[in-house]
């Protein structure tokens, strides 16, 4: 994931695509490890993370708790997860020792094991969490990046361990679908960066992080890192209903945006059932090139993708579509192109994000000029549109878009070369 700027309407001139150059080599901070035997244990009771309040209040009634408190004791708990931070249920203390002891027996609030964290020379930070196997899976590890910027923090979030899809240009889309992950488990990695950022309330916020002017650390949370969120559907539902719910972590709607490549059946279901913004992976104006590049259009083409956008819930001039365009050398960012993309949207609350490409080894394509992405957000700007270039972000981290976990996997391989010599 990258962060944003507005081309040409920042403080610092809006032309700062070229990666910082004070960018030096990330620090590598010890990952508090789990020991293996709570690791153990704690995958063997269920959690009670990314369950609804109904589903909690039942798994609180199978626990024997009087039916008179369910409501209670799930608001109770709901607070201290979600609210707090909780991760022990000796914390919390609004309950008696005995039922904290027998919730404790049934139920876990473990979080992942935080297997490496990177921080950037600009604040960015990266965190490959390593989840426990479900049934007779292998543990997974997916990758949340927060990127601090002015005025907001912003949270990327992965959905699935892989994706199903296979978009040309993302790396992601060359590795094999793993796993959905679960409500809890995405909810987790927002708990888990909240943690590291002592963004609760009563902690201390660690060294070196960069605190928006707001004060709270993670503003933002976009469904931007792994996987295909549409695809995960209900899940992805859980998870942001949890997180923007008012007595816990507390995110407004319209701080949180789902990014689909385009799975239009589940986009009218999105608005209905989870209401946050949304985000399109449009990278092509014509069918024939977002075939290729974005694969899913063969099932649903450039015309169905947008109406289902104009149908949206909720749309005006305060709560717009983003279109998100990755600039691919003589590929898809030709000004005609620039042209076409403004008279697709037009009539549409929408904005428009040029990404530059982030190439990884293998890839088939380059980043656009620089000259010619401006050039094209030109063409966007004077039709009326907010096109904020992506300034890459932690590049010295490789917390990159598409290439969330696959850069540490090869970076973990060349470690695992150097020891053995
Ligand atoms: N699957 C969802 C969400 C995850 S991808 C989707 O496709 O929308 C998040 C964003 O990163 C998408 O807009 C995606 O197209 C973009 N992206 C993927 N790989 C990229 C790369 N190498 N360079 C720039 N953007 C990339
Ligand atoms: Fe999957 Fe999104 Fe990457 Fe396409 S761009 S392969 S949908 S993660």
């Amino acid at each position: 994931m990258d962060a944003r700027i507005k081309s040409g309407h920042d403080d610092t001139g809006g032309r700062r695509l070229s990666p910082p150059e004070h960018a030096r080599p990330f620090e590598m901070i010890a990952a508090p490890a789990l020991d293996a035997s709570t690791a153990v244990a704690a995958a063997e009771r269920p959690s009670l993370i990314g369950l609804s309040r109904p589903a909690l209040a039942e798994a609180l009634k199978a626990a024997d708790v009087p039916e008179a408190q369910l409501r209670m004791r799930a608001g109770q708990i709901w607070h201290w997860l979600y609210f707090r931070g909780a991760t022990d249920f000796a914390a919390m203390t609004n309950m008696s020792k005995a039922l904290r002891e027998t919730l404790a027996e049934r139920f876990s609030l473990a979080r992942p094991e935080i297997v490496a964290e990177q921080v950037s020379e600009d604040g960015t930070r990266k965190w490959l969490l390593r989840f426990p196997a479900l049934g007779a899976g292998r543990p997974v590890e997916v990758e949340t990046v927060y990127i601090p910027e002015e005025g907001r923090g912003t949270l990327c979030v992965s959905s699935q361990v892989g994706c199903t899809l296979t978009c040309t240009f993302c790396h992601t889309g060359t590795q094999r679908m793993v796993r959905n992950l679960t409500a809890g488990e995405i909810v987790q990695q927002i708990l888990v960066a909240r943690e590291r950022l002592g963004d609760f309330p009563d902690a201390a916020t660690p060294q070196g992080a960069v605190v928006p002017s707001e004060g709270r650390l993670v503003s933002n949370v976009v469904m931007m890192g792994m996987g295909e969120p549409l695809y995960n559907f209900n899940n992805v539902k859980e998870a942001l209903l949890i997180a923007s719910d008012g007595d816990g972590i507390a995110l407004s709607k319209r701080r949180i945006t789902l990014s689909t490549s385009g799975v239009v059946p589940e986009i009218p279901r999105a608005g209905a059932e989870i209401g946050t913004m949304l985000a399109i992976s449009l990278h092509a104006v014509r069918d024939e090139l977002r075939n290729e590049l974005v694969p899913i259009n063969k099932k649903w083409p450039i015309a169905e993708l947008l109406d289902a956008c104009r149908a949206y819930p909720g749309l005006s001039n305060a709560r717009r579509i983003t279109f998100e365009y990755v600039m691919l050398k003589d590929v898809n960012d030709s000004l005609a192109e620039a042209k076409e993309l403004v008279r697709l949207l037009k009539g549409m609350p929408a904005k428009i994000n040029l990404i530059p490409f982030n190439p990884w080894p293998g890839a088939r394509y380059e980043c656009s000029d620089w000259e010619r992405i401006e050039a094209f957000a030109d063409v966007v700007n004077r039709a009326g549109y907010a096109s904020p270039i992506r300034t890459p972000r932690g590049r010295d981290i490789l917390a990159a878009c598409g290439q969330l976990k696959s850069a540490s996997e090869r970076m973990r391989k060349s470690e695992r070369a150097t020891a053995v010599g």
